[in-house]
């Protein structure tokens, strides 16, 4: 097979300590298959000039991506010889994750991404997705939330003259339902961990549910509004746990616990759905193909 190069886009970058770094810009990925003690291994071989080590994630879409240093001045020894003995140290792990992601496209897939009459969560509960027109003559097109008996729906309106897809018009109506749910529980637990964020955005992280910086900004994936309200509550609890101390050590840990005893519970929780909820509003397939988004690395 002939290797292509893939999407990088090279140059200069600032890295994460500051430093401005130059790098090459040949990415280049082949498919490639690894003998396993349990069988034959596909998977896509990148090589990149900033790869210092071997490192495997499973991709979303693509599976089994194994990252390895180009070949260079720095190569003296080659890399590929090491793959084999490092997937097979992971194969029980690999395959775990290869299984449970099959399961879970294959759930996506049968729930029909955002057609009508397929399901949605919001608020860590399934909705009924309603897709109809919106009556003649309306201008907008409208999102909302139906209490139901046995079932609750969100219902979209498409107007004819709006331009956005179905995809759009439920973010648009999902972030700021996001934001307020994430200020009421900072307005919950702020105080009580004597902390106060300077700043707060919603964004749509692909890897990450939260993030605290230095300067106590906080920022927040508006998927979490689609999760349970306790699984939002727990990264919200988590991020203002990190304006009192950086780092995963015990003290962390202690704190959180403090606020949310039973955060494990959904910390688990959004790790088992993190590719339910980024694929969510998908039209068709659950990720952006040009995300390499780490369900897990190691
Ligand atoms: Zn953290």
């Amino acid at each position: 097979m002939v290797p292509r190069p893939a999407n990088d886009p090279g140059g200069c970058c600032v890295g994460h300590d500051g430093r401005v770094t130059s790098r090459a810009t040949t990415v280049t990925e082949t498919p490639a298959v690894a003998r396993l003690p349990g069988g034959p291994l596909a998977y896509t071989l990148r090589r990149s000039p900033r790869s210092r080590g071997i490192r495997v994630v499973i991709h979303p879409e693509r599976g089994v991506v194994v990252t390895i240093p180009a070949p260079g001045r720095r190569g003296r020894i080659d890399p590929e010889r090491h793959i084999a003995p490092f997937l097979a140290q992971r194969e029980a792990w690999i395959r775990r994750h290869v299984a449970k992601q099959a399961r879970e496209q294959a759930e996506i897939e049968a729930r029909g991404g955002l057609r009508d009459g397929a399901a949605i969560r919001f608020r860590g509960d399934l909705h009924r997705l309603r897709i109809v027109r919106a009556p003649a003559g309306a201008r907008r097109s409208r999102v909302e939330r139906i209490g139901g008996v046995d079932e609750d729906e969100i219902v979209v309106r498409v107007a004819s003259a709006d331009r956005r897809s179905v995809g759009a018009l439920l973010e648009g109506w999902f972030k700021p339902r996001a934001r307020a749910a994430i200020e009421r529980e900072i307005r919950h637990h702020a105080d009580a961990l004597n902390v106060s964020p300077a700043a707060i955005s919603i964004r749509d992280q692909r890897t990450r549910w939260g993030s605290a910086s230095r300067e106590r900004r906080l920022a927040f994936s508006w998927r979490l509004v689609l999760a349970p309200p306790d699984a939002l509550e727990t990264v919200v609890v988590h991020e203002l746990a990190h304006l009192r101390v950086f780092g995963h050590g015990p003290r962390f840990w202690a704190l959180v616990a403090s606020r949310k005893p039973d955060h494990k519970v959904w910390r688990a929780w959004l790790r088992e759905h993190s590719l339910e909820l980024h694929g969510a509003l998908a039209e068709r397939r659950p990720t952006d193909r040009r995300d390499q988004d780490e369900i897990a690395s190691i």
